[in-house]
C-alpha cells in the first residue's frame, strides 16, 4: 500500500471520516444512466420527500454542498442586511465561516451571548435582545441554536422552551446549526419533529457530511414562507449542484436504512466509552458534560505532545481550549483502547519527571 494510504490515528473530528456503506451503495445505484439535473431527478425528490416523512411535516427541503454554505445562506433568508443574530460566543457561524453569515446577508451581525457548556443561556439572550432598541444597533432577528452544541452538549426540548418563548416574545426566528443533529436526537430520544419544529424551529441546517457521507448537507424550512426565492440565493452563491442526485441519493441511503441514526450512536457510544475510560484508568474528567460524541479535557502539555509524538492527531483549538476528541460513524473501538493506553502511559512518564 502507498504510503499515503495508512490509516491515520485520529480523534480529530467527525470529518476525517470516510463515506459510510449506506451512502456508498445508493451513490452507485445513482450512477446508472442519466437523470435530469439541477435537482429535478427522482432521487431528490424522492430524498425530500423522505425528509418530509421524518420530520413529520411538509417542509422545504433544499441541498447545498457543505455546513457554512447551509449556516450563511439560511441565515441570509431570515435577516434583512440591518438585522442581527444571536448565537453563543462559541457558535460555529460565528468562529468557523470566515464571516459567511455576514457576507452572504450583506452584513447581518452576529450578537454574541455567553452561556455554560457552549448552550445559548435565556436571560442572557433577553439582555442582548432589549439592550438597545434604537435606530443605531442591529435589529435582534434570529436565535441560532447548534444542536449538538460546539462542545458536545445537547439542549434539552426544556432549554428549546425557554429560547422559544424569547423568540415569540420579541418577533424572532429561529435557526438551527444541526451539523450534528443526529447525534442529538440519538442522545434525547426525542423526535426529529419534537426537536425542531414543534419547539419553534424556523429553518434545519442538517449535517449530512458528519453524519457519513461524503458531501452535502440539507436546509429544511418548516417556515415555507421564509423558503420563497431560497433556490435562486442557492444558485447565485454557487451552491446549486447540477448533478443533484449525487447529493441526495446518499442522503435517501441514510434515510431508508436508519444508517443516519444508527451512525449518530455509535459515534455517540464511543464518545461514552471514551469518557468511561479515562476516568477509569487516568482519574480524568471531561471539561463539559459529555452528551454527543465528543470530550473535552486538559491535558499537561507535554502528555499533548506525547500524543501528537505518537501519531495521534486531535484539534486543540476548539471552543475554550482543551483538547478536543471526537468520534464519528467509524470510529473502532480499539482506537479508543490504543489511545487510552498511549495516554496512561504519557501521563505516568510525566508526573514522574515532574517529581526528580
Ligand atoms: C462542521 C460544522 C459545520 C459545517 O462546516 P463545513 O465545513 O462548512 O461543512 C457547521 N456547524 C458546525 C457546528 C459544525 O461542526
Amino acid at each position: 500500500m502507498n504510503k499515503s494510504h495508512q490509516p491515520i490515528r485520529q480523534f480529530a473530528s467527525d470529518n476525517y471520516s470516510g463515506i459510510c456503506p449506506e451512502a456508498w451503495d445508493y451513490l452507485l445505484e445513482a450512477n446508472s444512466g442519466d437523470a435530469p439535473a439541477y435537482g429535478n431527478d427522482q432521487w431528490t425528490q424522492r430524498t425530500a420527500d423522505r425528509f418530509r416523512e421524518l420530520f413529520e411535516t411538509d417542509c422545504e427541503v433544499f441541498f447545498v454542498f457543505n455546513g457554512t454554505a447551509a449556516n450563511s445562506l439560511s441565515l441570509a433568508a431570515l435577516c434583512q442586511s440591518y438585522h442581527s443574530v444571536i448565537c453563543h460566543e462559541t457558535a460555529h457561524i460565528e468562529t468557523d465561516e470566515c464571516g459567511g453569515p455576514e457576507f452572504a446577508s450583506n452584513g447581518s451581525k452576529l450578537l454574541l451571548a455567553k452561556g455554560e457548556q457552549g448552550k445559548l443561556d435565556p436571560p442572557e439572550v433577553e439582555r442582548l435582545i432589549t439592550r438597545r432598541s434604537d435606530i443605531h444597533y442591529p435589529k435582534p432577528k434570529v436565535i441560532s441554536i447548534t444542536q449538538a452544541t460546539e462542545l458536545g452538549t445537547v439542549y434539552t426540548l426544556n432549554d428549546l422552551r425557554g429560547l422559544r418563548k424569547l423568540a415569540k416574545q420579541y418577533g424572532l426566528k429561529m435557526h438551527m446549526d444541526g451539523a450534528r443533529f443526529a447525534n442529538a436526537v440519538a442522545t434525547l430520544d426525542q423526535t426529529p419533529a419534537q426537536m425542531t419544529w414543534q419547539a419553534g424551529i424556523d429553518v434545519l441546517c442538517l449535517g449530512g457530511t458528519k453524519n457519513g457521507m461524503a458531501i452535502g448537507e440539507a436546509i429544511l424550512f418548516f417556515d415555507q414562507e421564509l423558503a420563497a426565492d431560497f433556490a435562486w440565493r442557492c444558485k447565485q452563491a454557487g451552491q446549486l449542484a447540477s448533478k443533484m442526485r449525487f447529493i441526495a441519493a446518499p442522503w435517501l441511503g441514510l434515510l431508508e436504512t436508519g444508517a443516519w441514526l444508527r451512525n449518530a450512536r455509535h459515534a455517540n457510544d464511543m464518545a461514552a466509552y471514551l469518557e468511561q475510560r479515562l476516568q477509569e484508568v487516568a482519574g480524568l474528567q471531561p471539561m463539559f458534560p459529555r452528551q454527543a460524541n465528543s470530550v473535552f479535557l486538559e491535558l499537561p502539555p507535554p502528555v499533548i505532545q506525547a500524543l501528537q509524538a505518537k501519531g495521534w492527531q486531535f484539534y486543540t483549538f476548539i471552543g475554550v481550549g482543551g483538547v478536543r476528541l471526537m468520534c464519528s460513524w467509524n470510529t473502532p473501538q480499539e482506537a479508543v483502547d490504543q489511545l487510552i493506553s498511549d495516554l496512561q502511559r504519557a501521563l505516568t512518564r510525566t508526573q514522574a519527571a515532574g517529581q526528580d
